[in-house]
């Protein structure tokens, strides 16, 4: 019987402990539909972050390799953009069909992979799968318009697939970012190659397992490994079309920057520094519980982590408790019942954010809750740190200005809801936001005037769901947002528009002369 809280009894052949993995392995590549072992001689060793224990080896593919999935995803290509949007409709309900079936497999993995909760691994999987339902709705979002624009004549528009597409992937959503793009991108007739995050690829080989096993046809969807080389690899090759990426700044402005030079469509979502305004007349029960949930939820390791608080005036007196809800938080390993978060991802990630936080108690802030030298007694090894909030902080200090990524809250002062705009609105991030208050117009001032692309009315975490689009601003995201993931946008970035102007006339042409000003229609 597991002990992972909300895995079921049946569940056995999948890890459901932390426990030292006596054989590792691998982790193969898959292309042609089929599982590959590289035969490279370079790996990147992944350690479970909640004990550092090797889990498996991620190849760094070798150029032929890659070259291989390039390859196959062409071919691929000339037979799935002929396929009809019904079929590739149909392929999506059973992939659907089996993500549900394997939903506690993909979050295990996630899991002892990435270290989150299992409860929270299980919902990663499911904002991942919303995306894969929402494209079974292909047939209706890839419908064009016509329009009779003159005798005899009308103006029809099609979106056509790009070709090869690809997508690069970062660690902290092992399964919901490679949906956010194998069913947009297969639904709408392109082939695809995905890099998932070398640091947990796990949950995208289960997911290309359910896709062979959904019906993908060969080479519809490759997944190939490693870091750097293989990111230059994707942004180099001129059959690739499209290249979606998700990550940090340093690499996605590198990767919109290259890939676009090079000619290719790029969407790229980066980091973020997401604030909360709390006003006093705000429900408090209601935002303590939002505000920790939302900052220490996944170890803080969300894009749309709630980070930053912006206390307006005497709600600064509600730290004490905030700091007391916080403290309660579960540490632990994953796959223990009642565990509330997980350690972070590597040691390197836990050595920045506590440097992070010496630099916040060395520029004068106050460490309220310090969650720096915390270890469960279970596991002594792993890369942990506790939830930790940081008051009376300002806009100049470095824990402001940068992304922290992990479980710490920094908490400012202000006196007045303009001030507390004006904040926000400085910070030059602009993924999310969230206003706690119970006044209609208070919101609807907030709402109107701030810079941010995802806006939470007492919503600490303000992800649209897929009928919507993934809309983050300003520095949040490449491009200024011209192209955002999934919902109808999506569809677009995906697609090609074509438009076809016919003429079909019944009478014979009776004018002898050629008409050589614009047409216009009338
Ligand atoms: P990351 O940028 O380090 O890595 C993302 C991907 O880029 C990985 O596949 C990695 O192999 C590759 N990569 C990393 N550095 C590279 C470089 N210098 N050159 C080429 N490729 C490189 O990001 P991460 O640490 O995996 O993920 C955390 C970051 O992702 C955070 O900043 C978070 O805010 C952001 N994020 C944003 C969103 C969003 O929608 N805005 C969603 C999830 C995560």
């Amino acid at each position: 019987a597991s002990a992972a809280a909300g895995l079921s009894s049946t569940a056995t052949s999948f890890p459901t402990t932390h426990d030292k993995i006596s054989d590792v392995q691998n982790t193969p590549f898959f292309v042609d539909n089929k599982f590959v072992s590289s035969s490279t001689t370079e790996f990147i060793d992944l350690h479970d972050p909640a004990t550092n224990n090797l889990v498996t080896r991620v190849p760094q593919n070798t150029d032929a390799e890659l070259q291989a999935a390039v390859a196959s995803a062409q071919k691929a290509f000339e037979t799935w953009r002929a396929t009809s949007v019904l079929h590739r409709q149909q392929i999506m309900f059973k992939l659907v069909g089996l993500i549900r079936e394997n939903w506690d497999r993909l979050a295990a993995s996630i899991t002892l992979e990435q270290g989150k909760t299992f409860a929270d691994a299980k919902g990663d999987v499911l904002r991942g799968l919303q995306v894969a339902e929402a494209a079974c709705g292909a047939p209706e979002l890839l419908k064009g318009e016509v329009l009779e624009v003159a005798k005899d004549m009308e103006t029809r528009t099609y979106r056509e697939p790009l070709g090869v597409v690809a997508a690069i992937c970062p660690f902290n959503f092992p399964a919901m970012i490679p949906l956010w793009c194998i069913p947009i991108a297969t639904v709408t007739g392109n082939t695809l190659i995905l890099k998932p995050s070398e640091r947990d690829p796990g949950a995208a080989m289960i997911l290309a397992e359910l896709c062979q096993k959904a019906g993908f046809p060969d080479g519809v969807v490759n997944i190939v490994h490693g870091a750097h080389r293989t990111v230059n690899f994707i942004l180099d090759e001129p059959a690739i079309k499209a290249v979606s990426f998700v990550g940090g700044n340093k690499a996605g402005e590198y990767i919109f920057t290259r890939g676009s030079a090079n000619g290719k469509r790029v969407q790229a979502n980066l980091g973020a520094k997401n604030h909360a305004a709390v006003l006093p007349d705000c429900n408090k029960n209601q935002f303590l519980n939002a505000v920790v949930g939302a900052a220490f939820g996944a170890a803080g390791q969300r894009c749309m982590a709630l980070s930053t608080l912006v206390m307006v005036g005497e709600t600064k007196d509600w730290l004490p408790e905030l700091a007391e809800r916080a403290k309660a938080l579960s540490v632990n390993g994953g796959f223990e019942p009642g565990a509330d978060l997980g350690p972070v991802i590597t040691p390197q990630s836990k050595a920045r954010i506590e440097s992070l936080i010496a630099s916040a108690e060395a520029e004068g802030a106050n460490i309220l809750l310090d969650g720096r030298g915390f270890k469960p007694a279970k596991y002594p090894n792993g890369n942990w740190v506790a939830p930790t909030i940081i008051s009376n902080v300002t806009p100049q200090m470095q824990c402001y200005r940068e992304e922290i990524f992990g479980p710490v809250l920094v908490c400012l002062n202000v006196d007045t809801l303009d001030e507390a705009i004006e904040l926000i609105n400085a910070n030059e991030y602009g993924n999310g936001v969230a206003i706690f208050t119970r006044s209609g117009p208070t919101a609807e001032t907030f709402r109107r005037r701030i810079e941010a692309g995802q806006v939470g009315i007492n919503v600490p975490i303000p992800v649209p769901l897929p009928m919507f689009s993934f809309t983050g601003n300003k520095k949040s995201i490449a491009g200024g947002g011209a192209s955002t993931f999934y919902g109808r946008p999506g569809i677009n970035f995906y697609t090609q528009q074509k438009t076809v102007t016919a003429m079909w006339s019944a009478e014979d042409a009776i004018s002898k002369k050629a008409d050589v000003a614009m047409p216009t229609h009338s």
